[in-house]
């Protein structure tokens, strides 16, 4: 094998091979199967099919109806939020928890480099502007201390607004998001954005199950936004929610997502231009179904995480992505991180990716950062030193609950 000839590269490319096929027999020992293995399978069962032959049985599989008023109040009691609204989506509940926090036109709006593409878009949808900011390493997500230093140099206060000195454009709101399942660091970002009088919508699209402090995501601002796509910890098919504990928001809520219809026996008065984003009761019945099992899936991301854990311990090239002290994370995608010697990760990251893919073990990387997406490239942006490395090193890992047996 070892020729004379063999270039300093090829021998750097085989070395990494060889890494990337112990990464791969690592993910084989967590899984235990040796079929193919998607990054993350929705969970579906006979509670489901009860609950959605119950609706289509009642008639009432749109946009009214008991399963949504149900899985509303489920939603409420499982978060501690006090109110929680069902929409279509994920991004719409973002959309409408911006417009609700007083984001318009353009207005500037703090947000991570590091998430997807919904979390820019939803602020784009307000005719607003992102204006990215870095991360930490603890969290993935955003950086509290280094938003403060930020603010404190590029931000003025003008009457009561706050406006980025650079732009002219009033600083609106914060939008951390809870990377992977992994809480911010939500204590100190709510003293942040104290300082500055700004309100909190939280991208908790991807935390249902994860709390800070006992505190569960998507609670802490003004509003919270979930999601229940089909990749997410449960899903409703494609739906989201909006939560918030101001009776007041979450009136205007129900009444945003569902085209500010004005209640009448049989007049359409609609009071402003609003949106068709209620969640039909075709999807909340599954909705109730997940969420009554959603503790049993808790469980066993727990318990993939810890094999995920056990397997990586002595992982000298990656260590899991772990939980902070503060937080009791979903672990909805479980991740390792290369480890921080290597200079350059990306052909370490690309050769994991390849054999891992070419092994059937489905694995992803970070999104690129939303600062490089042409469509975002001429937004404001902090530094993204973090952000940046984070992105390169991070790998998403076979995380579906089925993955893990049943523990009922
Ligand atoms: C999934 C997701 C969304 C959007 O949710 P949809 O239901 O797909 O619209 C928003 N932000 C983040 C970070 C997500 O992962």
């Amino acid at each position: 094998m070892n020729q004379p000839s063999q270039s300093v590269a090829d021998t750097h490319a085989s070395n990494h091979d060889d890494i990337a096929l112990d990464i791969v027999a690592r993910v084989r020992s967590v899984v235990q199967t040796s079929e193919s293995v998607a990054l993350h399978e929705p969970n579906l069962g006979e509670l489901e099919q009860r609950y959605v032959n119950d609706c289509v049985a009642s008639g009432w599989v749109s946009s009214v109806g008991r399963f949504v008023d149900q899985f509303e109040r489920d939603l409420a009691a499982y978060t501690g939020a006090k109110y929680a609204v069902a929409t279509v989506n994920g991004t719409s509940a973002l959309h409408v928890g911006l417009i609700l926090a007083g984001v318009g036109r353009d207005d500037e709006v703090i947000c991570p480099a590091l998430s997807f593409v919904a979390t820019a878009n939803a602020i784009s949808y307000c005719g607003a502007v992102p204006h990215f900011v870095d991360a930490e390493y603890r969290t993935l997500g955003m950086d509290a201390e280094k938003l403060r230093a930020y603010l404190s140099e590029i931000s003025r206060v003008e009457g009561d607004r706050l406006v980025n000195r650079i732009t002219g454009r009033r600083i609106a709101a914060i939008v951390p998001m809870h990377t992977l399942g992994h809480s911010v660091n939500m204590p100190a970002l709510l003293a942040t954005a104290e300082t500055y009088g700004l309100p909190i919508v939280e991208d908790a699209a991807e935390s249902l199950g994860t709390t800070c402090g006992g505190q569960h995501t998507g609670t802490f601002g003004l509003v919270g936004a979930l999601s229940f796509n089909g990749n997410k910890i449960m899903t409703t098919g494609g739906g989201g929610a909006i939560l918030t504990n101001d009776h007041e928001i979450a009136v205007r809520a129900k009444h945003l997502t569902t085209t500010a219809k004005v209640p009448h026996p049989w007049q359409y008065v609609h009071d402003e231009v609003a949106f068709n984003y209620r969640m039909p009761n075709l999807n909340a019945a599954m909705g109730c179904a997940q969420l009554e099992r959603f503790p049993d899936f808790r469980e066993r991301k727990q318990t993939l995480a810890s094999d995920y854990r056990h397997h990586f311990s002595d992982c000298k090239t990656a260590q899991l992505v772990d939980q902070w002290e503060k937080e009791s994370s979903n672990f909805w995608l479980n991740a390792i991180q290369i480890a921080k010697p290597t200079d350059d990760p990306l052909p370490l990251r690309n050769a994991i990716l390849q054999k891992t893919n070419e092994a059937g073990l489905m694995t992803r990387p970070m999104w690129d950062l939303l600062s490089d997406l042409p469509i975002y490239s001429a937004c404001p942006h902090a530094d993204l030193t973090v952000s940046q490395d984070i992105a390169q090193r991070t790998i998403c890992l076979p995380s579906s609950v089925g993955l893990v047996p049943a523990t009922a």
